[in-house]
């Protein structure tokens, strides 16, 4: 009797143990992004993209401290932040135990684009790169708070998808990986999905597989 106890004991001890271990493992292969608001962000909004990039993604949010907008980013003829500048910020100093840096603003965010020298812009990320950014600026104008929201949370799983290594998906106007070329009405088209081929691309590349 004393014997059967003591082997139970030990066999709790085990299975402990071992959830334990299979808890970290999993932790640590599941991808971690960190989540920084630059300047003030609506709580509601950081809650938003924290929700729907853990639940789309399967990924880690992880919302950091309030960091002030970098004043070198700043471009004073339009009153936008440089999304380029920031970008290199955030690709190359912060977060190291983090996969991916999202910061999020709710300032006007610009690139040079095409003939434009500051073209202002929803979000911003390299392809596979480590950081992205994007703005709430552009979504919100002349449309319900609940419209802002929706176009906050396709904002920023499209760039998330960047980040990962997702190309635009040209032509398929539901597919979130659309480019909405900065057009509202194109955004509002798509879907909150990734369409057939883009959801096998994105689960080879989170999972690892490429
Ligand atoms: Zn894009
Ligand atoms: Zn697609």
């Amino acid at each position: 009797m004393q014997l059967l106890k003591k082997w139970s004991i030990v066999l709790s001890g085990v299975i402990v143990i071992l959830a334990i271990y299979f808890s970290v493992f999993f932790y640590c292969l599941t991808p971690k992004v960190a989540l920084v608001p630059l300047g003030e962000v609506d709580s509601s909004y950081l809650f938003l993209v924290e929700n729907t990039l853990e639940e789309y993604y399967r990924v880690k949010v992880e919302v950091m401290p309030t960091t002030p907008l970098p004043d070198y980013a700043y471009y004073p003829p339009r009153k936008r932040y440089r999304a380029d500048k920031i970008l290199s910020e955030y690709s190359l100093q912060h977060f190291w135990s983090h996969h991916k840096v999202m910061a999020i603003t709710e300032k006007d965010i610009s690139v040079t684009k095409g003939g434009f020298t500051d073209y202002g812009i929803l979000g911003y990320a390299q392809i596979r790169g480590r950081a992205s950014v994007i703005s709430t600026f552009r979504c919100g104008r002349k449309v319900s708070e609940r419209k802002k929201k929706e176009r906050i949370a396709k904002n920023a799983l499209h760039e998330l998808g960047h980040a990962f290594g997702l190309q635009h998906c040209d032509g398929n106007t539901t597919c979130f990986m659309n480019d909405a070329k900065g057009k509202m009405s194109t955004i509002d088209k798509e879907s909150m999905e990734l369409c057939e081929d883009c959801r096998w691309q994105i689960e080879d590349i989170v999972r690892g597989n490429r």
